[in-house]
Parts: structure tokens; C-alpha cells; sequence
């Protein structure tokens, strides 16, 4: 009988794991073999994307995320204009030999919690179809301490990316908390801090480009974990923190007034997010970080707090507001709800005292609705709710029960 061998690098069956025949018996292909011809087909697939990659301009993307992120209006126009040069600088760098290298730029937002960092940084990376990866620089160590290396970034931008190490190298990374790991005053005088220097340290590695080995898995550090090399020279990092203490630093040097505060007493830090606008390289490495990091970060761009009116458009306005989606679950159930404007207001005013930003608005919702969408759904005459401000009583005391649902029912929300 014929020796069967590879059709392709001509290893016969005793050389190989594997070797599967073609439908006709006449040639074969070895397991080795399927792996090169899987690889060569995804490069292929990634040069045809790279090709593909049409930039929208600054201004459609400015527009895409006015859809889903209300206010924030210098801060999207700048990382529009930002993201946009990233991605220019990508396709420029792809290109046939460039005479001059562009550097990247990462981008650091500030400004409280809750006001759609994290939001926009995300929003903007499905705009353009490429992988996105949020971390926490708190749960982040240097390697050899207990906690994520640095490295776990990579890792789940990588999972994000369905492990193509290609795609992921075109991904955008998101650093939530960055204030958290500046130095601590007390430890600036120290050769050594653990828990902020030597995490920018080690951030700083990826920040600037370089080559990383990058556990495959995301997860705690394992002896024989899989890693693979990628490149994080064209990987768009976006950090953001709240720098509360970061307005006490400028005010001091304010001496005009013009950012709203002459005395650093004056500072309601959670309200005034004036000075966010103005920081410079020196006012970050005052609060804590590091020069060299600062200098991986050159553009700053401040959010603004988020008012009242600003929690009531955020309920009601975007694409996928949150009136919009508890409309669609009520719809379900063939129940049409309806928010009148000062339901709208009363729960903007409730999530403002939370202060956590729009977040405090799932909060407030959920938990004047819960009774709501316990009774609605096995009350079949209910065709239709009304959600208004009136007779507030405490969330615990009112009694949903007793309602006798009719097609047009006032309900108010639970205080
Ligand atoms: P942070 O500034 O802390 O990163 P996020 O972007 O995570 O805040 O916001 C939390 C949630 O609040 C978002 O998922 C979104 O639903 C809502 N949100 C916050 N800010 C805005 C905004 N400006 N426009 C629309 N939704 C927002």
C-alpha cells in the first residue's frame, strides 16, 4: 500500500499527529499544515480589515457619540479629534515605508464618577469596530506582588479580540481610577511605592509601545500559563480618574479667580470640575504621578459634572436611555409607560443626592419600579402606566396592591 504523506511539506503519517485525507483518498494535508493554512487565511482576513478601515472624520464621530452620551461636549470633541489622529497615524504607519514615525498620543480624561468616561471610551471603540478592554488601575500590581500584573490589561483585551493578537493590537484600552495610583504623599520622600509608583512603572511599559509577552487566559499569575508577544505600539490607552484633590493643587495657584474659587475652601469637590480644564503636566505630577507617566498622557481633556437637568436628558435622550428601555420591557408585557416630567425630575433629584453620577439613575429607577414590575405583568386589564410625582410615599409603605389597574393608571412613585 502507498505511503500516505503530506501534500504539503511531504511528512509521512508516522511524522505527524494528525493527517486527514481528501474527499478523493489522493492527497493529504498534516496537522501542522492546517495550522499554517488557519494563520495565513487570518492574516489575510487582518490586512483586508486594515485596508478596509475607513476613519470616520472627527465630526461623524463627535455626532455618533452625541447619540448616546448627553453633555460632555469639549470632552467629546477632543477625544474625537484624538482618536481620530490615533487611527490616521495607524493607517499612516501601516503604509509603504514611512519617512517619519508618529508617535501615539493616550489620552487622560478627568473628571467624577459616573459622568460617561468609561462610556465615551467604549462608545468610541464600537464606532470604529475595534476591540476594548476596561480595567482598574486599583486591582493592578507590579509583577511579583500579589494582585494583576499589568500584563492581565493586555490579556483581556486580547479575550476581547477573540484572541486574534492583531486585531487586539489595533484595540482600545480603558484605565478607570488612575488617581488611585499616584504616590501617596507620605511615601513621595521613599525610594519605593508599592501600591502607586510601581504600578505606573509598570503601566508606563505598555503605555509607550513595546513588546509584551501576555498570558493568554486573563486571570492570577500560573507557573505554565500560555502567553503570546503583542505589540502595544499602535494600542490607544485612555485613562480616566476623579482627582478630587487635584482642584485643591490649582486653586492654590488660582490667583485670578477665574476658575470659580479664590480659597481652596471653597472647593465642593464633586461640583466644581471647572479646574479640569486647566490642568498642565506640573499639576499631575504634583498630586502623584509620575513624570514619565504624565508624559505618556499628553492629552488632557475635563468632564463636567452632570446637573439635574443634564440626569433628566440622560434618562430620557439617548439611543438607549434607560426610559427607553423600561419602556420596552413594560411593552412586553403589552403595558404602554409613560414618565411625566416631574416623575423625570424627582428621580434625576434622587440620583443627584446619591452621588454617583448618572449611575445613581438604574438606582433610583430600580428601586421605585420594583413594585411596579412585580404587579404590572399579572394584571391583565393594565394596558397603560403613568408614572408621576404625586402623593410621594416611602418605597416601603406603598401598597401597589391595593390599586385597581384601569387602562389609564396615575402611578406615583414610591419616596
Ligand atoms: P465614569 O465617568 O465613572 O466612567 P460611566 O461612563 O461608567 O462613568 O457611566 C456610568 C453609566 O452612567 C453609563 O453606563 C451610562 O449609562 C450613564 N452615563 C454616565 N454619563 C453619561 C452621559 N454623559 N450620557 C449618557 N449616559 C451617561
Amino acid at each position: 500500500m502507498k505511503e500516505m504523506i503530506c501534500s504539503f511539506c511531504g511528512k509521512s503519517q508516522s511524522e505527524v499527529r494528525r493527517l486527514v485525507s481528501s474527499p478523493d483518498g489522493m492527497s493529504f494535508i498534516c496537522d501542522n499544515c492546517v495550522d499554517i493554512c488557519k494563520e495565513i487565511v487570518k492574516e489575510q482576513e487582518t490586512r483586508t480589515v486594515r485596508s478596509k478601515f475607513v476613519l470616520p472624520t472627527p465630526y461623524e464621530l463627535k455626532n455618533y457619540l452625541d447619540q448616546y452620551i448627553v453633555g460632555q461636549d469639549s470632552a467629546k470633541r477632543a477625544l474625537s479629534v484624538a482618536v481620530y489622529n490615533h487611527y490616521k497615524r495607524l493607517n499612516y504607519n501601516f503604509g509603504a515605508k514611512p519617512d517619519v514615525e508618529l508617535d501615539k498620543s493616550n489620552v487622560l480624561m478627568i473628571g467624577p464618577t459616573g459622568v460617561g468616561k468609561t462610556l465615551i471610551a467604549k462608545t468610541l471603540a464600537k464606532i470604529l469596530k475595534v476591540p476594548f478592554a476596561s480595567v482598574d488601575a486599583t486591582a493592578l500590581t507590579e509583577a511579583g506582588y500579589v494582585g494583576d500584573d499589568v500584563e492581565s490589561v493586555l490579556s483581556k483585551l486580547l479575550t476581547n479580540a477573540d484572541y486574534d493578537v492583531k486585531r487586539a493590537e489595533m484595540g482600545i484600552v480603558y484605565i478607570d481610577e488612575i488617581d488611585k495610583i499616584a504616590k501617596k504623599p507620605e511615601s513621595r520622600s521613599l525610594s519605593r511605592d508599592v501600591s502607586g509608583e510601581g504600578v505606573q512603572q509598570a503601566l508606563l511599559k505598555i503605555l509607550e509601545g513595546s513588546t509584551v509577552s501576555v498570558p493568554v487566559a486573563c486571570g492570577r499569575k500560573h507557573p505554565h500559563q500560555e502567553t503570546v508577544e503583542m505589540n502595544t505600539n499602535n494600542i490607544l490607552f485612555i485613562c480616566g480618574g476623579a482627582f478630587v484633590k487635584l482642584g485643591e493643587i490649582i486653586a492654590a495657584k488660582d490667583k485670578t479667580g477665574v476658575l470659580g474659587f479664590n480659597k481652596t475652601s471653597d472647593i465642593e469637590p464633586s461640583l466644581n470640575y471647572k479646574f479640569a480644564k486647566q490642568v498642565r503636566p506640573a499639576d499631575l505630577v504634583e498630586f502623584g504621578l509620575i513624570p514619565e507617566f504624565v508624559g505618556r498622557l499628553p492629552i488632557v481633556v475635563g468632564l463636567d459634572d452632570l446637573d439635574e437637568k443634564a440626569l433628566i436628558n440622560i434618562l430620557t435622550t439617548p439611543k438607549n436611555s434607560l426610559v427607553a428601555q423600561y419602556q420596552t420591557i413594560f411593552k412586553m408585557d403589552g403595558i404602554d409607560l409613560k414618565f411625566e416630567q416631574d416623575a423625570l425630575c424627582e428621580i434625576a433629584k434622587r440620583a443627584k443626592e446619591l452621588k454617583v453620577g448618572a449611575r445613581g439613575l438604574r438606582t433610583v429607577l430600580e428601586e421605585a419600579m420594583l413594585d411596579i414590575m412585580f404587579e404590572a405583568p399579572s394584571k391583565k386589564s393594565t394596558n397603560s402606566i403613568v408614572l408621576t410625582s404625586k402623593n410621594l410615599k416611602p418605597i416601603s409603605t406603598i401598597n401597589i396592591k391595593n390599586k385597581n389597574y384601569t387602562d389609564e393608571n396615575k402611578i406615583s412613585i414610591p419616596n
